[in-house]
C-alpha cells in the first residue's frame, strides 16, 4: 500500500510499513499508510530556521510575490492529479474546485497584493512618518520584518488543498519557512500537492517542510521568534496553545475553530420574493457543499417567527431530491462526509442537538447513497432541526461538522442579535434583507460576534460569492469561540508573520533603514543634472530640486477660473470669501498650484521620466493669495524596482513653501522611471 511521505530537511521519509492506515471515504478502501515516527523534529526545525528562513529573506517582497505566481501556475497546470486524489476524500467535483483552484487562486491574490501593495524591498512600512519632535530632528516610523523562525501551520481535514494554501502564501510572502502538518484524514491529497510544489524547484530549500503524521516534540521547541497557525477543533487549539514551551516563550498562536456562524433573514423578506429564494439556496448550499463539512457552513438560521414553516416547507422541497452517494457519478450533488469516524461523530452530535430541537428532516440519518454502499461510505443525510426554545438550545453550542443546520424564531431585531451572540463568537454571518434599515440595525449589532458579515440582497447577488466562502483579500476568522485571530486579510496576513517595530532616530538615519526619505532628512541637490534626466537605477533616494520662486497673481487666479471652469466664490469674490473663516480674501484654486507646480519642477526635455500615474496624500495646508511666492522642494522619496519590466515607480515628496517658508501644500507625484538599457 501508498505509505505517505514527510518531506524533512530536503528529504523525502516514507510512513513505516505499519503505520496508520487512511481509508476512502466513500468505498472505505485502505488508501494510504501515514506515520512521522523517528522523524527527528529538532532537525526540521534548524533546516527551517538555518537554511529555509535565510534562503527566502534574501529575496525581497516583489521577488517572493513573483514565486507563488509561479507556483499558482505550476499547480494549476497540475491540477489534474489533484482532482483524482480528491475523490477518496468523499468530496464531489465542485468541493474539490473550492479545494484546489481555490487554494491555487490564493497564491495569484497574494502574488499580485504583494507586489501591488508592498515594497520591493525587505522591511514593509507600517503609515506614515511619525512627528514626534518639535523641530522635526527626532523622528518615528513603524516598521514590519519577517520573523526569524518557522511557522508551523496545523492544518484540519477538510480542506487538505486550501488549507496548506492559504496559510502558506502570507507565510511565504513574509519570508518566513513554514513547516505544514496535514490532518491525517485527508493526507494524501495534501501530499500529493506538497511533492508538486517540491518537484516545481520554485522554492528555496528549506523554505517548506512536511510532517504527514503527528508533530511528536516538535511544539516543545519552539521559540518567540516561531509561530503556530492551527485550523481545527476548539479542544485541540486550546490544548496545543497550552504547550508550556508555547506560554513560556510568548510563541504567537494562531487559531481558526468551531464557528456556529448564523444566517439571518430579514423581516422584511416575504416567503415568493427574490430575496426569500435567495435565502433557501444559500442555506441548501451551505449544508450541502463539502457535505457540511465548512468551518463556515450556516448553522444556525434565523428566522421571523411567522416564516419558520416558509423557510422548512421551501428546504424540504430543495432537499427532498439531492443526490447524494458517490462523488465519482456525476448526478451525484452532496458526497461522503470524510471518514467513518467523522460520520459517527456527527451523527452523534445530531442526537445530542435532537434532545431540545426537533428534527424535520433526515430523522433516520439515513442517505440512501447513490453508487456506493451506504454502510461502507461515510454518507449522511441533509439534516434540518428546529429549536422548541432558541434562546437556550443547544444548537448554539453543539457544532455538528456535517450537512446539519437548525432553524431558530425569532421577533424582532434585539432578538435576532441576542440569538446571533449565543454563538459567542463566529467567522462568519449573514443577513438577507432589502431594506437598509434593518441591515444597519442588524449589521451593527452582530458584527462584534463575528469575523466577517454578508449582507446579501439581489443587487449583491449578481456577484456575490456567497455565505461561506473566505476570500484571501478579507480577513477569515472569528472571535472567542472561533478562536479569536485572523489569517488572510490581504498584507494584514503578511504581517502575522513579521514584528512591528518602532524605529526611532533622526531623519537621515530612518530614511536609511527604511529606504523611504522621510521629512528632515538630507536632500541631494545636483545644479548640473535634474533628477528627471536619471535612470531608475541612477535615482537616489533624497535627490532633489528646489525651484525657483513663482508670484502668484490676481490675473493667474482669473484664467485659471476660465480654464478649468471652476468658479468657486471663494477664488472669485473678494467679500464672500471673507466672510468665509478660513480665509482673508480670493484664495488660489488648490488645483491651480498643483499645476503651477509641475510648471516649476519638471525638465521638459524627453528623458527617462516615462510617465506621472497619480498623486497620493494632497493636502493644502495653508491658504495662497495674489502676492505670494511660490517655489518646489521636489524629493526623490521611495524607489520601487518592478521586476522584469524597463521602467521602476518613484515616488516625490512634493512641498510646496510660500515666500515665509511656510509650507502650503504637500503630496507625493508617482511617476514610472525608465531603467537603463544594459
Ligand atoms: P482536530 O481534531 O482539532 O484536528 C485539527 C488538526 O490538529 C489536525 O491536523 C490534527 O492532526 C491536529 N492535531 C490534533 N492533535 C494534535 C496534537 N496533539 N499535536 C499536533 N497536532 C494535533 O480537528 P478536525 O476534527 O480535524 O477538524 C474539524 C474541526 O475543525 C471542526 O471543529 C471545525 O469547526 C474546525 N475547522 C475550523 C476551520 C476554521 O477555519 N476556523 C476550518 C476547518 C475546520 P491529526 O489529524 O493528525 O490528528
Amino acid at each position: 500500500m501508498r505509505r505517505l511521505e514527510s518531506y524533512a530537511c530536503g528529504e523525502w521519509v516514507a510512513a513505516p510499513e505499519h503505520g496508520q492506515i487512511l481509508h476512502d471515504a466513500v468505498t472505505a478502501e485502505p488508501v494510504a499508510v501515514i506515520g512521522s515516527e523517528g522523524l527527528d523534529m529538532q532537525a526540521i526545525l534548524d533546516h527551517a530556521r538555518s537554511i529555509g528562513g535565510p534562503a527566502l529573506r534574501h529575496y525581497t517582497f516583489h521577488q517572493r510575490a513573483l514565486m507563488l505566481k509561479a507556483l499558482g501556475q505550476h499547480l494549476m497546470a497540475q491540477k489534474d492529479r489533484f482532482y483524482a486524489e480528491s475523490w477518496a476524500t468523499g468530496a464531489t467535483r465542485n468541493d474539490a474546485w473550492i479545494d484546489i483552484e481555490g487554494g491555487i487562486s490564493t497564491l495569484f491574490v497574494y502574488s499580485g497584493k504583494g507586489r501591488r501593495e508592498m515594497p520591493n524591498a525587505h522591511l514593509y512600512l507600517d503609515g506614515a512618518q511619525e512627528r514626534i519632535s518639535r523641530e522635526g530632528g527626532f523622528t518615528a516610523q513603524h516598521v514590519y520584518s519577517p520573523l526569524q523562525g518557522a511557522a508551523v501551520h496545523i492544518n484540519a481535514f477538510n480542506f487538505p488543498c486550501w488549507g496548506m494554501l492559504e496559510k502558506l502564501a502570507p507565510t511565504l510572502l513574509a519570508g518566513v519557512p513554514a513547516i505544514v502538518k496535514p490532518a491525517r484524514q485527508t493526507a494524501w491529497l495534501t501530499e500529493c500537492m506538497f511533492r508538486s510544489i517540491i518537484d516545481s524547484g520554485i522554492l528555496p530549500e528549506g523554505a517548506v517542510q512536511l510532517i504527514c503524521g503527528g508533530t511528536g516534540d516538535l511544539l516543545d521547541r519552539l521559540d518567540y521568534q516561531d509561530a503556530v497557525s492551527f485550523t481545527g477543533s476548539h479542544a485541540t487549539g486550546l490544548k496545543l496553545a497550552q504547550t508550556p514551551a508555547i506560554q513560556r516563550n510568548a510563541t504567537r498562536f494562531f487559531m481558526e475553530a468551531d464557528s456556529l456562524n448564523c444566517s439571518i433573514l430579514g423581516r422584511d423578506v416575504r416567503p415568493g420574493s427574490t430575496a426569500f429564494d435567495l435565502y433557501i439556496k444559500e442555506l441548501t448550499r451551505e449544508m450541502t457543499a463539502k457535505a457540511g463539512q465548512k468551518c463556515t457552513a450556516i448553522r444556525r438560521a434565523l428566522v421571523p417567527a411567522d416564516r419558520i414553516d416558509a423557510v422548512a416547507e421551501a428546504l424540504r422541497q430543495r432537499l427532498r431530491d439531492l443526490t447524494v452517494g458517490n462523488p465519482r457519478n456525476e448526478r451525484v450533488r452532496m458526497g461522503a462526509l470524510a471518514g467513518q469516524a467523522q460520520r459517527d461523530s456527527v451523527a452523534e452530535r445530531i442526537r445530542q442537538l435532537a434532545q431540545d430541537n426537533e428534527i424535520l428532516l433526515g430523522e433516520d440519518l439515513h442517505a440512501d447513497p447513490l453508487d456506493a454502499d451506504a454502510e461502507r461510505g461515510a454518507f449522511l443525510p441533509p439534516v434540518l432541526l428546529h429549536a422548541r426554545d432558541p434562546l437556550s438550545s443547544s444548537a448554539h453550542d453543539i457544532e455538528a461538522f456535517g450537512p446539519v443546520c437548525t432553524l431558530m424564531a425569532y421577533h424582532d431585531e434585539e432578538e435576532a442579535i441576542e440569538l446571533a451572540a449565543q454563538g459567542r463568537g463566529s467567522l462568519v454571518g449573514s443577513i438577507v434583507t432589502e431594506d437598509s434599515a434593518i441591515a444597519t440595525r442588524l449589521g451593527i449589532g452582530v458584527a462584534p460576534h463575528h469575523g466577517r458579515l454578508l449582507i446579501l440582497d439581489p443587487v449583491a447577488a449578481k456577484e456575490s460569492t456567497g455565505h461561506g466562502s473566505p476570500l484571501p483579500h478579507l480577513i477569515h476568522g472569528g472571535p472567542g469561540r472561533a478562536g479569536a485571530s485572523e489569517e488572510m486579510g490581504g498584507v494584514r496576513g503578511v504581517t502575522h508573520y513579521m514584528q512591528r517595530t518602532a524605529l526611532q532616530g533622526s531623519p537621515d538615519m530612518l530614511t536609511a533603514i527604511t529606504g523611504r526619505w522621510m521629512q528632515g532628512a538630507t536632500r541631494q541637490l545636483d545644479e548640473y543634472r535634474h533628477p528627471f534626466q536619471k535612470h531608475f537605477d541612477e535615482l537616489e533616494i533624497g535627490d532633489a530640486v528646489i525651484t525657483a520662486e513663482r508670484e502668484i497673481t490676481l490675473e493667474d487666479i482669473e484664467r485659471f477660473a476660465d480654464l478649468s471652469g471652476d468658479r468657486f466664490y471663494a477664488h472669485m469674490d473678494e467679500d464672500a470669501a471673507r466672510r468665509n473663516p478660513f480665509f482673508e480674501g480670493r484664495v488660489a484654486h488648490g488645483y491651480f498650484l498643483v499645476s503651477l507646480a509641475a510648471g516649476l519642477f519638471v525638465w521638459p526635455d524627453e528623458g527617462p521620466v516615462l510617465a506621472n500615474y497619480g498623486l497620493d496624500d494632497l493636502r493644502f495646508a495653508a491658504p495662497v493669495y495674489a502676492g505670494d511666492r511660490i517655489r518646489v522642494q521636489f524629493t526623490c522619496k521611495q524607489k520601487t524596482d518592478r521586476e522584469g519590466e524597463e521602467y521602476g515607480e518613484v515616488r516625490w515628496d512634493t512641498t510646496l513653501v510660500n515666500q515665509n517658508d511656510e509650507a502650503v501644500a504637500n503630496y507625493d507625484v508617482l511617476t514610472l522611471v525608465r531603467k537603463r538599457q544594459n
